[in-house]
């Protein structure tokens, strides 16, 4: 998400994907892929760890492959819970608990994700190539959110994006974060070419909406226009009735929704435009909608998850003034408040995307600090590459990669003020381990460093520790044709009351070696979005609430789920859940995006006085970076920090 505008305009910034949903096309230790489990007789909440070891497989092993499991992935089991003991209590560095691997780096970095990368890459340049530097990560794979889902059907690699998207609100990119992706290989006008940007009308998927019965009363499929006021599309009165006619809502409702698209109204008359401003950004969505617009409960119901995807809750949690991007355009504009703060991003097409999503820049990003891990050279050729996660931690290499490893303490040789060096101590397979370093970056997620550095000042801390990360989980689904979808004519389909909020026919992005599918006969993926959470709490209890609901939802939950809705949705179409789905994948993201202060919840904080800033001070040889510490859930946050953290560590004395 992106940081406020400066306008004026909304103080709480839109950006991306979620709401993108579909229109740009037209425009414990990991559970096992439930095959391999089968295979195994290991049964499907078998772990990563137990997978790997029953076949004797570590990250040296040249045949450690993890894009390529199903099952529960994204903070898999085997990832989370040394640092949950952390938070519990135990402690790993009294003397001798913890193994001396005698290595001394020039910079380690904690946290492997796109921020994490980029530090080691930018400190590189910076301090020299001959710099050392370990990079350690607690899940299997590299990367972060930013993971790649692989299938295999008949013989064809299908890729799909497990967590980061794409990218996105390039307006956000500061010149050294867009030169970083320009040195990587990417030309971000190539997309314009390898997105296949008629796909969706070419073969009418059409954006829709799925009304579930247990809200609804019936289940219904209703394709649709988008009516959202982000893009400004001019929506077709015909197909606008249309929808009306088939959707489950009351009379009334459909009134209201037809006075929301088509009469301008002001619905705060009266007010000047800042005060209309202050108001929306102190009340929901939902109260605007209720309080002001005067609809129908069915129009709530219909809206209720539709800012899922971007800000993991529902209009009763969101401020006004940042869901005016999804009420449709009547609103906005009645209001006279559209111009600026639509205008910025309204203008960039949904296209910059890598069929792994941006998986693709942290695998650029490894290439290019170890060369020895996939061959090739550019933006196209990485999208195919073998990645060899036996060369990512190499005693011959500068830079070495180390998963499966959480950092559990992070500690000064001696005062932080004067100390020549950082002891890191990590947890891998149930052992503690630990390595020098002359400094560290902390590009984790910023709530787990107070645990690691218990030293640092209070203030500090409650800085960190305000932080609460955004749960959701992303589903990619290969099916074994998409011949439903093509007859049902939709492609991209919004449900306000499922189990998942979101279900999307993958993009259609062809690169290199790498083709999207061309025929309804043919595989594809499907993606599934649900944001866990707690309508009637604040976002910080509704996200917690999420993350519990998580902890607790095995993966045959989901999988029941994924069956059922795939099946209610496009059944009517020929769909055959039993028959159609081939595999699974749950993208388990608890510590999701970065939190991103909401008026509706948050005091207006002196820019330097807001938590995000006071918590990333470096402290001593400890400097920190991760999108947290921007409070910007965007690629571009976690490059940024990078950079500011590195400039940091060079700066302290060596
Ligand atoms: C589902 C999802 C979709 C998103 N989509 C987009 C998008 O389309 N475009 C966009 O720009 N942004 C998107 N984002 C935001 C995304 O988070 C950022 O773009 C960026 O990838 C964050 O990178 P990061 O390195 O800062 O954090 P992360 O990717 O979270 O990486 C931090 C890493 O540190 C690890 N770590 C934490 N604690 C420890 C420890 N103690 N020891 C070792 N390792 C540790 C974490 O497990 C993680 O692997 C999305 C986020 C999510 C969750």
């Amino acid at each position: 998400m992106k940081k406020a505008p400066t306008t004026g305009a909304p103080a709480e910034g839109i950006t991306r994907k979620d709401f993108l949903n579909g229109l740009l096309c037209s425009a414990g230790a990991a559970m096992l892929p439930v095959t391999v489990a089968r295979a195994l007789d290991m049964g499907p909440d078998a772990t990563a760890e137990e997978y790997f070891l029953s076949r004797g497989i570590g990250q040296s092993d040249p045949r450690y492959y993890p894009p390529a499991l199903t099952g529960m992935r994204g903070s898999h089991p085997g990832s989370f819970e040394a640092g949950h003991s952390l938070r519990d209590g135990a402690r790993w560095d009294d003397a001798g608990a913890a193994a001396d691997t005698g290595e001394h780096y020039d910079l380690i970095v904690v946290g492997g994700g796109i921020s994490g990368l980029s530090t080691a890459y930018f400190f590189r340049r910076l301090h020299g190539p001959e710099s050392r530097i370990l990079i350690l990560d607690n899940h299997d794979d590299f990367g972060g959110h930013a993971k790649r889902n692989e299938f295999t059907a008949g013989g064809k690699t299908l890729i799909g994006y497990g967590g980061t998207q794409s990218i996105e609100a390039l307006a956000l990119y500061t010149p050294e974060a867009m030169g970083l992706l320009r040195e990587l290989g990417i030309d971000i006008k190539r997309f314009e070419q390898y997105y296949d940007q008629s796909f969706r009308t070419t073969h009418g998927l059409r954006t829709a909406s799925f009304f579930d019965r247990g809200e609804f009363g019936t289940d219904a499929l209703c394709p649709e226009h988008d009516s959202s006021s982000y893009f400004r599309l001019k929506v077709d009165r015909a197909q606008f009735e249309a929808f009306l006619a088939r959707a489950p809502l009351a009379s009334q409702a459909k009134r209201d929704l037809r006075r929301l698209q088509f009469e301008k109204v002001d619905y705060l008359a009266g007010k000047s435009t800042a005060e209309k401003i202050a108001l929306l950004k102190r009340i929901s969505v939902k109260e605007f909608l209720e309080k002001y617009v005067r609809v129908h409960p069915d129009v709530l119901k219909y809206y209720q998850q539709r800012p899922h995807g971007l800000f993991g809750v529902g209009i009763d949690a969101v401020a006004a003034l940042s869901g005016l991007w999804f009420l449709p355009e009547g609103v906005a504009s009645g209001l006279a408040l559209s111009g600026e703060m639509f205008e910025e991003m309204g203008n960039e097409p949904y296209i910059y995307h890598f069929p792994d999503g941006n998986a693709s820049i942290a695998r650029l990003l490894v290439r290019s600090l170890v060369p020895a891990c996939a061959s090739g050279s550019t933006m196209e050729d990485i999208v195919t590459a073998r990645m060899n996660y036996a060369a990512l931690d190499q005693s011959a290499s500068r830079v070495r990669i180390r998963l499966n490893s959480t950092a559990v303490r992070v500690k000064h040789t001696g005062d932080p003020a004067t100390a020549d060096g950082v002891d890191v101590t990590y947890v891998s397979a149930g052992k503690a381990y630990r390595a020098r370093g002359a400094k560290v970056v902390l590009a984790c997620w910023n709530m787990v460093i107070p645990y690691l550095c218990p030293e640092m000042p209070q203030v500090q801390r409650d800085g960190l520790a305000y932080c609460v990360k955004v749960p959701l989980v992303y589903v990619t689904v290969q099916v074994r044709n998409w011949m439903a979808l093509k007859k049902l004519g939709v492609g991209t389909v919004y449900c306000p009351s499922s189990y998942f909020s979101e279900v999307n026919m993958d993009f259609p992005v062809s690169i290199g070696d790498y083709h999207y599918t061309k025929r309804p006969e043919d595989p594809c993926l499907i993606h599934l979005v649900r944001t866990p959470c707690k309508p009637g709490l604040s976002t910080k209890e509704q996200h917690r609430a999420g993350r519990a609901e998580l902890f607790t939802t095995p993966f045959a939950t989901f999988e029941q789920q994924v069956h059922e809705q795939l099946g209610r949705m496009f059944g009517p179409g020929g769909f055959d859940p039993a028959r159609d789905i081939q595999a699974i994948t749950i993208n388990r993201w608890p510590h999701g995006y970065a939190y991103d202060y909401s008026t509706l919840w948050d005091p207006e904080w002196p820019e330097d006085k807001a938590p995000h800033i006071v918590g990333r001070q470096p402290f001593g040889r400890i400097a920190i970076a991760n999108a947290d510490s921007g409070a910007v859930a965007e690629t571009s946050s976690a490059i940024e920090q990078a950079l500011r953290a590195c400039r940091e560590v060079l700066a302290m004395p060596t």
